[in-house]
């Protein structure tokens, strides 16, 4: 179980390990609800710069479509930005880091904050329908999934009436692609973080509820 050793009074950094499609950003999500943490999603941050056509948005766009990761570099600046000026209870990092050098940034600019790493778990075969099936709301973010959670109206967010796209990168072709990246390349970090006290496994092949009971219940013990 996880443990708060050092650390006591800054703000925790909660990271979500898995694959694409494991749950990342719905469990962000509800653990925000719950401890007031900030949500750091890089994908979500870099997909951001994309719409608005920056000039980091045009440097990463073909290689996000196309499933590679960013640079290193690119994510390493996004994250130590926020980590510098956090405060409150915490974080969660959604999406970084995401591999072996990332993961070692992490530990050298995160300070004394203490960090507790959950690694949520999904076979390959049900992210591939996971993410075939995703849809997301272009006006409230909402998300949806054609197999599972479908909307009430084919194309249209039941929320807000928002038209449902399809993210790029969830194309089939595509996932295939990241899934291979994740084996790869941040599969490894299993390993690295395995050994720490403030590393949980949860199953992620079960409903989103369930998921975060195991989620909430590791977390829990870290914050005062
Ligand atoms: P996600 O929304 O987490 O699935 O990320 C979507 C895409 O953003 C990834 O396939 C990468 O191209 C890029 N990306 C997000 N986070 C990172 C990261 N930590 N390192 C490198 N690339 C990233």
């Amino acid at each position: 179980m996880a443990s708060r050793s050092d650390g006591r009074g800054e703000p925790i950094i909660v990271v979500l390990l898995g694959p694409p499609g494991c749950g990342k950003g719905t469990q962000a999500g509800r653990l925000v609800e719950e401890f007031r943490f900030k949500h750091y999603s890089t994908g979500q941050i870099l997909r951001e710069e994309i719409r608005r056509e920056t000039d980091l948005g045009m440097q990463v766009r073909e290689l996000m479509e196309s499933g590679e990761l960013v640079p290193d570099e690119i994510v390493g600046k996004i994250v130590k930005a926020r980590l510098d000026r956090l405060s409150g209870p915490g974080c969660v990092l959604d999406g970084y880091p995401r591999n072996l050098s990332q993961a070692e940034y992490l530990d050298e600019i995160r300070g004394s904050k203490p960090l507790t790493v959950v690694n949520i778990c999904v076979p390959d075969e049900v992210v591939v329908k996971r993410l075939a099936g995703r849809r997301f709301c272009a006006n409230c973010g909402n998300i949806y999934n054609a197999y599972f959670s479908p909307p009430e109206r084919v194309g249209v967010c039941d929320r807000c009436g928002g038209e449902l796209l399809r993210r790029e990168d969830d194309r089939e072709e595509v996932v295939y692609e990241r899934l291979r990246v994740y084996h790869e390349e941040t599969q490894p970090l299993v390993r690295f973080y395995k050994g720490r006290d403030s590393y949980e496994e949860v199953n992620g092949d079960q409903a989103a509820d369930q998921v975060y009971d195991e989620i909430g219940r590791a977390v829990g013990t870290m914050v005062p």
